[in-house]
């Protein structure tokens, strides 16, 4: 996402200059400082104060569809990643990390690459053209962990919450090309469907298909028929998932050939499987049964092609960048080569669990995080979050104890499920198992394959075994925290470091930054969702009535209070869609705060930067939140993002924290100011 140009600028606005202060011992932030916008009041806009010159002088780079703080940091670890990539040259062969580095040089090889050109998914596609039914269209969809095809489902594997100590097979509805089902049925897409249809005809131009025009309207039409059939994202909540057996599916949701489908994907017949979204699975299905023949496998065709388009010739990388990269998010020019071997070799990009989606399909993602580690995580770094984190567990328990809507009984469970949390830190304490992995620094495609089949199989295996808390899901090089599904949370290295966490600085911004984070993924365990799980990680209402119905009390208030942001004209934040974030937000700063006072031991606080220590807790998450975003990459974050826009992340929070307003003197009159009645404490 970055580029040459203003990469020297932007790391030394952001990232460089506030490690520089190590040496200089000085706990200030002038760069911080220099970026407030003094002429605007904090209780009418606290994020425009905290960042308004900043955001006043500061451009998007044209190859990219966001800068800010958190930007810098994701640019910063492809810089880290690259160097620690290039200096695997020398490792011994065989090694994860000579595996890790060829990989890199087979991305990067364009000629070999231009060479090959579709000959790496000829016969994928002969297998899809030339398939006689819906079995074999069923089996291939089974096939998209493991290799380039399409599927209305994805599968992965994940803990069952039924039963909370076993591991599912987790089915959720896919088979879009464009981000969500927004896209395809609300009238604010229209660019991005008329730049898949150019994608598309790209595409089946260039495999020699006959009038690509029309087989690309086909393929537009049906996955409009999918969008609908789909369910929205308030509605893909846990507690509408369906349990059932693999062998279920048949009579569930009738129409795909599930037997053929669950053995490609390798999962047995006596398997647990997680419906996702029951009520889309049937629908679903139902209109795989219906579609014509053709067109089901033009859909899986098109699909075919741009998950490979990014491991194959420069005329199609071309054409996948200009859609993905550009056209969806908004950003001018596409990536450089490099930076898209080291996010496909390291995975840098990859969210959650791994899986089919370019960001993470074939990626030596732990490879790079056992290089990573090594490289940047001392144990300097590990003792002082560790301190950081037993500080905001501390507070937060402390508010449990404190909160004055939950019955005792409901109190003392949850801090039962405080203090079974398993919580990580950095990454991995074991090596990567590459072992069946062959990289093969001639045939890229093969490479990913390979990697991928290695890491389903991984992920299968689990299927027999007690869930693992301690197992990872977040890579180390993850500019990200996780509140995980075995009642883990995990701080992966790539997180602690500047903007978010910095030793040299003063302890009140590490904590609006960094205890927020952390306070954020604690409180995660309760919110919206994370509340229907108890202590033993089983999916169980352990509330009272009285409970339940206090707290949606609150939730809708703090949701319609996000409801009335409109980041864009004319559309909203989505209150229901961002709730369980908005909820951590809240919660987290609020723990972060009391943990900051708990860390001052009854002194007070010092004043830094002419700023009190409250004072720079909230510049602390505003500072952490500076950024913008191109109009495309921020109507895409308020379609399908649980996360709401940074200033939304700050305005919506600060608001409902009684010390904000004494901090910042905030009065009746100001824009987000709230009466004591109508501001939100959960946690
Ligand atoms: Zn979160």
């Amino acid at each position: 996402m970055s580029g040459v140009g203003n990469r020297k600028y932007l790391r030394c606005l952001i990232a460089a200059c506030l490690i520089s202060l190590a040496g200089a011992a000085v706990a200030s932030e002038p760069n911080h400082a220099s970026g407030m916008d003094d002429a605007t009041a904090p209780g009418d806009d606290f994020y425009v104060y905290a960042n308004g010159g900043w955001l006043r002088s500061t451009a998007i780079p044209l190859d990219h569809a966001e800068v800010g703080s958190m930007q810098a940091a994701v640019d910063d670890m492809d810089e880290k990643l690259r160097n620690l990539v290039n200096a695997a040259s020398s490792a011994p062969p065989g090694s994860n990390a000579q595996k890790l580095h060829t990989y890199f040089r087979a991305f990067s090889d364009m000629p070999t690459r231009d060479r090959l050109g579709l000959s790496p998914v000829q016969s994928l596609l002969g297998e899809i053209a030339k398939a006689p039914d819906r079995s074999t269209l069923s089996s291939l969809m089974g096939h998209e962990q493991v290799d380039f095809t399409g599927s209305l489902f994805d599968i992965y594997i994940d803990v069952d919450h039924d039963d909370g100590h076993q591991y599912a097979a987790f089915l959720s509805q896919a088979g879009l090309l464009l981000p969500d089902r927004s896209y395809y049925l609300e009238p604010n897409f229209v660019s991005e469907r008329e730049a898949l249809r150019v994608y598309l005809v790209t595409l089946f131009e260039g495999i020699g298909t006959n009038d690509p025009r029309r087989v690309a309207d086909d393929v537009m039409a049906f996955e409009t028929r999918v969008a609908s059939a789909s369910w929205s994202d308030d509605m893909q909540v846990a507690s509408n998932e369906r349990h059932a057996r693999a062998t279920d599916l048949p009579a569930l949701a009738p129409g795909i050939d599930w037997a053929a489908f669950f053995k490609a994907a390798g999962v047995g017949e006596g398997s647990r499987v997680v419906i996702g979204e029951p009520g889309a699975a049937k629908a679903l299905s139902a209109l795989f049964a219906k579609a014509p023949l053709p067109v089901l496998r033009e859909w899986m065709t098109a699909h075919a092609m741009d998950r490979s388009a990014p491991f194959l010739d420069s005329r199609r990388i071309a054409a996948w960048q200009r859609f993905h990269g550009q056209a969806l998010t908004g950003r001018s020019t596409p990536l450089p080569i490099w930076q898209l071997a080291i996010r496909a070799a390291t995975g840098s990009q990859c969210v959650g669990a791994g899986g089919p989606s370019a960001d993470c399909f074939g990626s030596l993602r732990w490879a790079a995080g056992d290089i990573y580690l090594a490289a940047y995580f001392p144990d300097g770094t590990r003792q002082q979050v560790q301190a950081m984190i037993d500080q905001l567990r501390a507070a937060f328990r402390h508010r449990i104890e404190h909160n004055d809507w939950m019955a005792p009984s409901t109190r003392e469970q949850a801090i039962r499920k405080l203090d079974a949390y398993t919580v990580k830190l950095g990454g991995p304490s074991h090596a990567a198992d590459l072992r069946a992995v062959t990289i093969n620094q001639h045939d890229l495609s093969a490479s990913a394959r390979s990697v991928a089949a290695s890491d389903w199989s991984q992920q299968l295996a689990r299927l027999g075994e007690r869930v693992d808390p301690k197992r990872w899901v977040e890579a180390p090089q993850s500019v990200d925290a996780n509140n995980g599904t075995a009642l883990d949370v995990e701080f992966p290295a790539g997180l602690l470091q500047p903007p978010v966490f910095d030793p040299a600085r003063d302890a009140a911004y590490n904590f609006g930054a960094m205890g927020a984070f952390i306070g954020h993924e604690w409180t995660h365990g309760f919110d919206d969702e994370g509340r229907h799980i108890d202590a033993d990680n089983r999916k169980r209402d352990w509330w009272t009535a009285k409970d339940n119905v206090q707290f949606l009390k609150r939730a809708k208030q703090l949701a319609s209070q996000y409801d009335a942001f409109e980041p864009l004209p004319g559309e909203h934040v989505h209150g229901e869609q961002t709730l369980g974030e908005d909820i951590a937000d809240l919660g987290g700063l609020s723990v972060a705060l009391d943990a900051y006072h708990a860390f001052l031991h009854g002194q007070s606080a010092p004043v830094v930067d002419g700023l009190s220590g409250d004072q720079r807790v909230f510049l602390g998450w505003a500072w952490l939140w500076r950024g913008k975003k191109t109009r495309e990459a921020l109507q895409a974050q308020l379609a399908n993002d649980v996360h709401a826009p940074f200033e939304v992340r700050v305005n919506g929070v600060v608001r409902n924290i009684d010390a904000w307003y004494e901090a910042f003197g905030v009065h009746v009159g100001q824009r987000l100011y709230l009466s004591p009645g109508q501001r939100v404490r959960i946690w």
